[in-house]
């Protein structure tokens, strides 16, 4: 069964348009990652689910039920917002029993409900303390366990770990994934960091500018970009100017590359395509039989080797492992291929 659908979701405030014609289907105990640049309606489409605004058109179905209208309270939505929200007055455990206090549920299921939470996210033994008594990844899970306490249909959080250092961002994103997994809760994370929505994401939704560019697996989004927003966007993407032929062959500074069946083709034959390649499926040779560039630059990043390379003012990047680096040098003009079933080609 679908747990949470949008369909023609459209948000304006006055005449700026935030979020525009969305329609999605998010399944039952997904991890969903909502990414996207700054600005971009993320934090617009979550607040939309959560019942915090209301679409200026369009439907937001819940389990089959059309809750479009249904205030966000009636929801039993958990929700964690970028700011924390904490109460600085109350207790870790007064701050994770809060939704279950305001609804009057008895003394003692709240206790008990405390005490499993604080447990869940590993925070035992420190319900007495006040929130700033906390280090910054203790409150994020304070914040994460409030969320959790009336038990969601769905999770939403809104760039939860984005006031973490880099080290406890990367292992929070690996505890809150587990958690997920744990409890099967629909969750709709929003974030502007890609490698943090491959990391935890069961389904990544790519948006630019109020509109869905596109909606898959991490996989999916990295392999096979719908577009050129989204290829520039997940990753690093070699973006080079190319036309296609019609026996589907790939011209690139006028080189011409034989047609591969698993190339990824999402346009007409024609030129003012784009072609897009990642650092790892581009190739260099000293003696290539590819179109030539110029090596201007050269970093050793400790577990790969990047060479970038310029050709008529377009830069190319290239990523080898260290066992095999090519023998090239700085200012050499190399032979430059792409891994044939590893491009992807879409109108400019
Ligand atoms: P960020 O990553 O910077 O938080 P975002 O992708 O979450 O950005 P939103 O906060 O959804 O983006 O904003 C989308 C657009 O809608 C922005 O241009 C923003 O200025 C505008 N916007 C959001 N909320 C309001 C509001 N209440 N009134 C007017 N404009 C708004």
């Amino acid at each position: 069964m679908t747990e949470l659908s949008l369909r023609s979701i459209t948000k304006r405030f006055g005449r700026m348009t935030a979020v525009e014609d969305v329609t999605l289907d998010i399944p039952d105990g997904t991890f969903v990652c909502l990414l996207g640049p700054s600005g971009c309606g993320k934090t617009t489409l979550l607040r939309l689910l959560a019942g915090l605004e209301v679409p200026s058109q369009g439907q937001v179905i819940v389990a089959g039920e059309d809750q479009t209208n249904v205030p966000s309270e009636e929801r039993e939505f958990g929700m964690v917002f970028q700011s924390l929200a904490l109460f600085p007055h109350l207790s870790v455990a007064e701050n994770i029993a809060y939704p279950l206090t305001i609804r009057g549920r008895p003394k003692a299921d709240v206790r008990a409900r405390v005490e499993e939470l604080l447990d869940l996210v590993q925070l035992s033994g420190l319900g007495d303390r006040r929130v700033h008594q906390l280090s910054g990844g203790q409150r994020q899970r304070v914040a994460i366990a409030r969320g959790l306490t009336i038990d969601p249909k769905v999770f939403l959080l809104d760039e939860p770990l984005s006031a973490l250092d880099a080290n406890l961002r990367e292992h929070m994103q690996v505890e809150l994934r587990q958690l997920q997994q744990r409890l099967g809760v629909t969750t709709i994370v929003v974030t502007h960091d890609q490698k943090e929505a491959l990391t935890m994401a069961d389904m990544v939704i790519v948006m630019n500018e109020g509109r869905v560019q596109q909606i898959g697996s991490p996989m999916e989004i990295y392999r096979d970009p719908a577009n050129a927003f989204v290829a520039g966007f997940i990753g690093t993407s070699n973006l080079l100017p190319c036309t296609l032929n019609d026996d589907r062959s790939i011209e690139v500074f006028g080189h011409r590359f034989e047609a591969d069946a698993e190339d990824r083709i999402k346009g007409d034959p024609g030129s003012g395509l784009m072609l897009s390649v990642r650092p790892e499926d581009v190739r260099t040779e000293a003696q290539g039989t590819g179109p030539t560039a110029k090596v201007i630059f050269i970093r050793d990043l400790g577990e790969s080797i990047q060479f970038v390379l310029d050709r008529d003012g377009h830069e190319i990047t290239a990523l080898y492992a260290p066992s095999a680096r090519p023998d090239i040098r700085l200012d050499d003009e190399v032979g430059v291929s792409f891994a044939p079933g590893k491009r992807v080609v879409f109108p400019a």
